[in-house]
């Protein structure tokens, strides 16, 4: 019954994080916290702030994105500020901020909630000058494709450097280049991925073409490309994550009715666990179709973990798990609760050759919803985040309201005749397994059903 303690205590973390959190958070990945509403009239889809052309970066002048004068706008005139959860003083030139969790964050904006050409900035320097802490992430973050907020991902990928790495003195330089996103659409620079409690000021923010003489610069290490969506086009995935010993047959069954493939991201210790049996019941997936994937050894924010020592167990004893109880090797890894930063992707590539991170763009919100009054808030969730373009889900099996619904996810996104399949297929993987196109042959009807009736959805559909 051990697992069944961990898992309790898994839920417990979960409910406790999710209770500080306002709903349209969206799960643990605050980072995916929509900007508030923009105040001022801008309708353009990118903008620039270079007036040369992308070939004459040698004339690109720096660019200050911010020196914390105003408590609400940076110096480009855009927004700037910490989670909900995180305690920040703002004073005139500096921002201080007090985290106690490795989730919380603060961004400051290149634009208005749209995309940001950092392009001719691409060969120049990140700056910041800063005091106190050195144990948190800085993120240079990617818009979507269409360069819309009020799409799901908001924030399609994200690279993130140590700032400690980085740090000399009170100055932090990150070459542009070593944040691996696509530079034509960045959105915004964040901080994150806090490992201890203690403050951090900054006191600048800037794109400079030169560090000072004698500054040095460290390579950029290798990380795990981390991403929120499907590339193949009409593809659709259902990562699933922890479950409950009893609750797996229905998932089995269900998954067996549909013929559809999803991809379970699995726990290290359950699967140790002899009284919870989910070795056997893995390998069985396996034999199915599924894939199957890391997601740590014990279910922590291994981001927020204090050593590097930590980070390494929870992912090493995760991969040797695999090995000796299915005999499989992963480059998959989703982090529990979504919570990412520098250290984690790194010591994943320490570990995995090019490891595939794997967030969501739609969350089902059963953690928050699944044993609440309203547990039909998960249609809603769903429906939400499809409408919004996501097409990678995270959910769990820990209640029979989530697998009930789940039957009805799949017959509303089989109506669209959108292609149902693990996650490593949906991102084009080449070494996934071929698709099947004879999964994709039958059409299903898809009736709207009444939000208010969980029961309803039964036999709804062809
Ligand atoms: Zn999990």
């Amino acid at each position: 019954m051990r697992f069944m303690m961990s898992t309790s205590q898994a839920i417990l973390t979960w409910s406790g994080l999710c209770a500080i959190l306002s709903p349209p958070i969206l799960g643990s990945a605050v980072q995916l916290l929509p900007p508030p509403p923009i105040l001022v009239n801008f309708t353009a889809d990118v903008v620039y702030n270079y007036t040369g052309t992308l070939n004459q970066t040698k004339s690109v002048t720096p660019l200050v994105i911010d020196t914390f004068v105003d408590v609400d706008r940076n110096d480009l005139g855009f927004w700037h500020g910490p989670s909900t959860s995180l305690p920040a003083e703002t004073g005139h030139g500096y921002v201080r901020l007090f985290p106690s969790d490795a989730d919380q964050n603060y961004h400051t904006e290149l634009g208005p909630a749209t995309c940001f050409d950092m392009r001719p900035y691409q060969h120049m320097y990140l700056h910041l000058v800063f005091s106190g802490s050195t144990k948190f992430s800085i993120s240079l973050n990617q818009l979507n494709e269409k360069c819309d907020s009020r799409r799901s991902p908001f924030l399609e990928t994200w690279d993130s450097v140590e700032a400690e790495r980085y740090a000399r003195g009170n100055d932090i330089y990150v070459p542009l280049d070593h944040f691996l996103v696509d530079q034509s659409r960045t959105v915004s620079v964040s901080f994150h991925g806090f490992f201890t409690w203690d403050s951090l000021t900054l006191y600048k923010v800037e794109i400079v073409s030169e560090v000072p003489w004698g500054f040095y610069v460290p390579p950029k290490l290798e990380n795990g490309k981390l991403f929120l969506h499907c590339t193949r086009p009409n593809s659709f995935a259902f990562g699933i994550d922890d479950g409950l010993p009893h609750l797996v047959r229905d998932v089995m069954e269900i998954l067996e009715e549909e013929k559809i493939l999803v991809t379970f991201f699995v726990v290290g210790a359950g699967l140790r666990d002899k009284g919870a049996n989910f070795s056997s019941v893995y390998k069985e997936m396996l034999q199915k179709g599924h894939q199957i994937a890391l997601h740590s050894d014990t279910h922590q924010k291994i981001e927020g973990l204090e050593t590097i020592k930590a980070v390494d167990e929870e992912i090493v004893h995760n991969m040797e798990t695999f090995q000796r109880e299915l005999g499989i090797q992963s480059r998959y890894f989703r982090p529990p609760y979504g919570t990412i930063g520098a250290r984690t992707r790194q010591r994943l590539a320490a570990y995995i050759k090019d490891p595939n991170i794997i967030n969501w763009s739609v969350d089902v919100e059963d953690w928050l919803w699944k044993d609440s009054k309203t547990p039909e808030r998960q249609r809603d969730a769903f429906f939400r985040d499809v409408g919004r373009g996501g097409n990678l889900v995270v959910m769990h099996y820990l209640s029979p309201t989530t697998v009930r619904y789940f039957k009805e996810f799949i017959h509303f996104i089989k109506s669209l005749n959108i292609d149902i399949m693990r996650v490593d297929q949906c991102l084009e993987d080449p070494d996934s397994p071929p698709i099947d196109p004879l999964r994709y042959q039958k059409p299903v009807k898809y009736k709207v059903q009444s939000n208010r009736d969980p029961g309803a959805q039964e036999g709804m559909a062809e």
